[in-house]
C-alpha cells in the first residue's frame, strides 16, 4: 500500500492508474506486488506485441548491455545500422531516422514533411491534413494534429497549420485541400480514437488524391504496425504506401523508441543539422529492435495473429448476439474494439478484479490488444469472464 502512496505523493497526476503495482511479466502474463496472475490483453497498449520478457528480447538487451549501452550519434554504431536495414528491406522506404517514442517520430515527420514542401514549392505549403479521431501523440505539433478537442484544452495556442476532416471521406479531404496544403497525415487505422477502419478504398484514394495533388502521403503507424493487424505493417491490408511512415511502440519489444520511415526522394530533405535526437537509435534499444524485428517478421507469427485474430473476432461476434448492449466490433488482427451503448469503465474494473487486463477508450469502446502470441484458451477465458459479467453485473452498470 504505501507504494501507492509514494505514487500519489511523487509522482505527476497525470495518469488515471489501476491500484495495482506490477513487478514481473511473462508471455501474456504480468503479476503484481501481492503475486497476483493477470491475464494481459494490454500489453502496454499494443506495445508488447511478442509478449512480456520474449526470450529473444532479453538476450539481445542483456548481451548489447555487455558491450555498449550508449553512443552518440556523431558516431555510427552497428546496431542502428542493422536495424535500419532490416526495417528499409522489410517496407515501402529507403531511409530510417531513429527516436525514441510515436509523439517524437510524428514531431519530425511533421518537421519532414514541412522541409520537403519547402525545398520543392517554397514555404507556403506547410498546412498538414489530419482526420478527425485521430492520435498522434502529446507533444505539442503533435497535440495539434491529434483529432480529439479534450486532449487539447488548455494549451493554446496551438501550432498554425493544420486542419482536420472526417476519417474515412475522400470528399472531405478534396474539399479541405487548399494552395497551401503540403502532406496528410493519417493512422491507417485508428486506434485511440476508437479502433475505426478504413472502407476498403479510402486510402488508395487518398493515395491517388496525394499524387494528383503533389502531396505527401504519411501513415502514422505507431499503434498499428510491427505486425499488430496481422501484416507488419496496416496499410499492407489495402495496397497503399505512404511516402512517409511512423513507427513505435511495439518496434523494440518493449524498450522506447520511435522511427521516421521515407523514400529517399523525401528523407533527403533533412540534411546534416536539420534534425537530431540525443538517444535515437542508441545500440541498447537498436539491438532490442533488431531482436523485436526478426521475431515479427517471422512468417508464423503473422500468420498465427491473423487466425487467432479471426478467432477472437468471431467469439466476440457470438457474445454480441447475445447481448444486446454490444452496438459494434471492429478491428483487424489482434487490434480489436468492442463499442457498447453505455462507459465501460466498470467492465474494466471488474475484468481487473477477476485477473484480466483490458482497457476502454473514447468512453464506450473496450480496447483488445494482446501479445501477438496468444493462445485460444486465452482468448476462451477473456470471453467467458466478459460473458458472465454481461450476463450478472451488467445490470448494475449505468446505462451512458
Ligand atoms: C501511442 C501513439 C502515439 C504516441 O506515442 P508515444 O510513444 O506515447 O509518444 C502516436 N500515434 C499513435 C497512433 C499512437 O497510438
Amino acid at each position: 500500500m504505501s507504494l501507492l502512496t509514494d505514487s500519489e505523493t511523487y509522482l505527476f497526476s497525470t495518469y488515471n492508474r489501476y491500484p495495482i503495482v506490477l513487478v514481473k511479466g511473462d508471455g501474456t502474463r504480468v503479476w503484481d506486488l501481492d503475486g497476483k496472475e493477470y491475464l494481459d490483453f494490454v500489453a502496454g497498449i499494443a506495445v508488447c506485441n511478442l509478449g512480456h520478457c520474449h526470450p529473444a528480447i532479453v538476450e539481445a538487451i542483456t548481451t548489447q548491455a555487455q558491450n555498449l549501452l550508449h553512443v552518440s550519434n556523431l558516431y555510427h554504431n552497428k546496431p542502428q545500422i542493422e536495424l535500419a536495414r532490416l526495417l528499409v528491406e522489410s517496407s515501402f522506404a529507403d531511409k530510417v531516422f531513429f527516436c525514441n517514442s510515436g509523439a517524437e517520430a510524428n514531431e519530425g515527420a511533421i518537421k519532414l514533411a514541412r522541409k520537403y514542401m519547402w525545398d520543392a514549392f517554397g514555404k507556403e505549403r506547410y498546412e498538414i491534413i489530419a482526420a478527425e479521431h485521430s492520435f498522434h501523440g502529446r507533444t505539442l505539433a503533435a497535440l495539434t494534429a491529434t483529432g480529439q478537442d479534450k486532449m487539447k484544452k488548455g494549451f493554446s495556442p496551438l501550432m498554425p497549420g493544420f486542419v482536420h476532416v472526417p476519417f474515412n471521406s475522400i470528399e472531405a479531404i478534396e474539399q479541405a485541400v487548399t494552395d497551401k496544403t503540403g502532406a496528410i497525415l493519417i493512422e491507417p487505422i485508428q486506434g485511440e480514437g476508437g479502433v475505426n477502419c478504413p472502407s476498403d478504398r479510402y486510402l488508395s484514394d487518398v493515395r491517388r488524391f496525394c499524387d494528383e495533388n503533389h502531396l505527401l502521403l504519411i501513415f502514422d503507424e505507431v499503434q498499428v504496425g510491427m505486425g499488430r493487424t496481422g501484416m507488419l505493417f496496416a496499410h499492407e491490408h489495402y495496397g497503399v504506401v505512404p511516402d512517409i511512415m511512423t513507427l513505435a511502440k511495439a518496434l523494440a519489444g518493449g524498450l522506447p523508441i520511435g522511427a521516421i520511415l521515407a523514400r529517399e526522394g523525401v528523407a533527403r530533405s533533412f540534411t546534416p543539422g536539420t534534425h537530431a535526437s540525443t538517444f535515437g537509435g542508441n545500440p541498447l534499444v537498436a539491438a532490442a529492435g533488431i531482436a523485436a524485428v526478426r521475431a515479427i517478421t517471422e512468417p508464423t507469427l503473422l500468420e498465427h495473429c491473423r487466425f487467432m485474430g479471426s478467432y477472437f473476432m468471431e467469439q466476440l461476434r457470438n457474445l454480441q448476439r447475445k447481448h444486446r448492449f454490444i452496438k459494434e466490433i471492429r478491428g483487424k488482427g489482434l487490434l480489436i474494439g468492442m463499442e457498447l451503448d453505455r462507459p465501460g469503465a466498470d467492465i474494466v474494473t471488474v475484468c481487473l478484479e477477476k485477473g484480466i487486463l483490458i482497457n476502454c477508450i473514447q468512453e464506450k469502446v473496450l480496447r483488445f490488444v494482446p501479445p501477438l502470441t496468444i493462445e485460444k484458451g486465452d482468448i476462451a477465458r477473456l470471453i467467458e469472464t466478459l460473458d458472465e459479467i454481461f450476463s450478472t453485473r451488467l445490470q448494475g452498470i449505468s446505462r451512458g
